[in-house]
């Protein structure tokens, strides 16, 4: 739960920072990326004319699997620009806690790749050509696996 005192706010702005277990988010393990270590937020909440803003961010670690190479890999994501802004507040706290895992779960990579310039795995011979060459553009220059389609008569 992450809430701020109403009573609190009334007085002073308030800086909040914590953690929260990767269960904190609610999305189940894949096989393409699990959740692990703990998410870290930190916030500023303050009292403005017609209700709260809270403005900071938050962020996670997870382990992926890469879609093109096929290695495991360690990754982080998060919102560094989280802005909220409250006009209705009932009771003596501000729950943000639904609205920060929202700002976090948008910001799970969708496409998860080890690295932007991840080379990935031949398509002959399967090597991971981020670890080393294989010779299969070298013995087939002219190999141009789409040709074949140009062969097809529709
Ligand atoms: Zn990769
Ligand atoms: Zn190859």
């Amino acid at each position: 739960m992450i809430t701020f005192s109403i009573d609190k706010l009334k007085k002073e702005d308030i800086y909040l920072e914590g953690e929260a277990p990767p269960s904190f988010l609610e999305v189940p393990d894949s096989e393409m990326i699990a959740f692990k270590g703990n998410i870290h937020y930190k916030l500023h909440a303050a009292l403005i004319s017609g209700g709260i803003l809270v403005k900071g961010s938050a962020s996670a670690g997870y382990e992926g699997l890469c879609g093109r190479c096929l290695e495991k890999f360690r990754g982080e994501f998060g919102n560094p620009d989280i802005c909220l802004f409250f006009d209705k507040f009932e009771g003596a706290e501000l729950d943000v806690t639904e609205d920060i895992r929202t700002a976090l779960v948008l910001e799970i990579p969708m496409n998860c790749i080890c690295r932007e310039d991840c080379r990935g795995l031949c398509h002959q011979c399967g090597t991971n050509l981020n670890k080393t060459k294989c010779n299969c553009q070298e013995t087939a220059p002219g190999y141009k696996p789409w040709d074949k389609l140009n062969d097809l008569k529709l």
